[in-house]
Formats: structure tokens, C-alpha cells, sequence
């Protein structure tokens, strides 16, 4: 599933790429993704200027001379710079622009392409619900944000409403090079371990950030990420020593998802 670092960089790509195109058309195989009806769509956003895209937690953010085009991969899927003749085997949607290069978006299960007014992002459903990007955050704003949560350290990291983008794949090292326990109750945390969290979020996702993202997600030009299944320190690691330590890495179950810990480096209490 791709997180901030797959997010991130192909946000920063499209952004380079697509900025300054203007769409022709969609092509929709795939209707049950979008908010709007496929002729809507095209209605809507025909001849539209693309000014920018970035990114709010898992949604990649079009932004157009005459609205929003917004992007969800859900749990994962390429976006591809293409043209027409060279078309990838697998597409839901695809955007024809006037310089006769194609953008296709492909879900490997179900994710969304919504339109939205210029000034209707308070109002949709879903990103209206988001927490802060997690990378946007200096220290200050982290410390203040996490200070009142209540529950479960992990939970709160999930939890897309109160922090945006981090996921299944990064945290367990997140919480190793924090040295926390994913059960750590947020109350008992003291400010230094608040500051080693802060450190283990910036130093867990930016190197996978600087390559571009996880080995298992395309970029905009077809190629893998560059960061690998070996650069993972602790996570989908069971039974291998700790870097640190030594002891074997445990998989346990934190609530409803499992964890990877060392036992020795990350104590419960
Ligand atoms: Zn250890």
C-alpha cells in the first residue's frame, strides 16, 4: 500500500510532469471510482490547465484551472506518463492531454478519482477528514498534536484523521528507531521519548522519500522505487537478530494488526 514516500514522490513527479498540460478528455473502464458521472467528468475538466499536484495523506491533489482532479490509489497502483501508443496492459482510467501524451491510472483493487470545485476541498468527504501530512510537521507541531491524544501509540499513528500518511509498512521501524512500543500508552510518554519519536518518523520515511519510494510501486516512468526489501531494518523481519541488540525481532498482535518489534530495544512498560 503505498505511504508517504510513494506518495511524495510521485506527487513531486506529476507535479513536474504534468504541470503547464492542458486535458482533452478521460477515458473511464472503470466508473464505480469516480464521485461524478464519466460525461460529468469530462464536461467538467475539459481544456483545464494543470497548475500544480501535491499531496494531503494518500491522496495525490490535481489541482486544474477549473478544479480538482484527486487521486486515491487505495491499496496500490501505477500512475503512468504513457502516450497512446505504448499503452500499459492493465488501465481504469485515462487522461488524454493536448501535447499527445496520456496519464493512466490503474487500481490493484479500488481507489478513486473525484472531482472537486476549486473551493470545495473543506467540504469533501474525505480529505476534509484528514490530520496533517506527518513530513509537513516541525517538532513543535508534532509535540503539540500528540501531547493530548489519548489510546495506544500505534492506533494514533494510524489513525488517518489525526496524522496523514504513515502506514503499515514504515511503522514498525518508526517505532524501533523510537524505541517505543506500538502499546505505548500516549499519556505516559515523556517529552524525551516524544523527541525520539519525531526523530524515528523523519528518519524512517526520508530515506525511502530520497529513493523515489518502496521497490514495489512504480514511478511515473514505469521503474521501481529504489528503496529495497533490505534497507526494512526491523519490519517482516521475524526471528532475525536486532540490529542493535541481537534478540530476535517478534511479530506480535497489536489490536487488530501485527507488529514487529524487538522486544529488548522497544519494553511494553
Ligand atoms: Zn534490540
Amino acid at each position: 500500500m503505498p505511504e508517504t514516500p510513494e506518495i511524495t514522490s510521485r506527487a513531486m513527479e506529476m507535479n513536474k510532469e504534468l504541470t503547464g498540460k492542458t486535458i482533452l478528455a478521460f477515458e473511464v473502464l472503470q466508473p464505480k471510482c469516480l464521485n461524478v458521472k464519466p460525461d460529468e467528468l469530462n464536461q467538467f475538466l475539459a481544456n483545464a490547465v494543470i497548475e500544480s499536484v501535491t499531496h494531503h495523506g494518500k491522496w495525490i491533489m490535481v489541482r486544474t484551472s477549473r478544479g480538482w482532479l484527486l487521486i486515491n490509489l487505495g491499496m496500490g497502483g501505477e500512475i503512468l506518463l504513457v502516450n497512446r501508443s505504448q499503452m500499459p496492459a492493465k488501465y481504469r482510467l485515462v487522461i488524454d492531454f493536448s501535447d499527445q501524451t496520456s496519464l493512466s491510472i490503474n487500481f490493484w483493487w479500488f481507489g478513486y478519482v473525484h472531482f472537486c470545485a476549486l473551493d470545495g476541498l473543506s467540504s469533501h468527504p474525505m480529505i476534509a477528514k484528514l490530520g496533517p501530512n506527518v513530513l509537513d510537521l516541525n517538532e513543535e507541531d508534532f509535540t503539540n498534536l500528540i501531547k493530548p491524544q489519548k489510546g495506544k501509540l500505534k492506533a494514533f499513528l494510524l489513525d488517518q484523521s489525526r496524522l496523514a500518511g504513515i502506514g503499515n509498512a514504515y511503522i514498525h521501524d518508526i517505532l524501533f528507531l523510537a524505541k517505543l512500543h506500538p502499546n505505548r500508552v500516549i499519556a505516559s510518554l515523556t517529552s524525551a521519548e516524544i523527541s525520539a519519536l519525531y526523530k524515528g518518523i523523519q528518519d524512517g520515511l526520508h530515506p525511502s522519500l530520497a529513493r523515489g519510494g518502496a521497490f514495489y510501486e512504480l514511478n511515473l516512468y514505469g521503474q521501481k522505487g529504489g528503496f529495497m526489501m533490505e534497507d526494512i531494518i526491523i519490519g517482516y523481519r521475524e526471528n532475525s537478530p536486532c540490529p542493535q541488540c541481537g534478540t530476535p525481532i517478534q511479530k506480535i498482535k497489536t489490536g487488530s494488526t501485527s507488529s514487529f518489534i524487538c522486544p529488548t530495544c522497544q519494553p511494553e512498560s
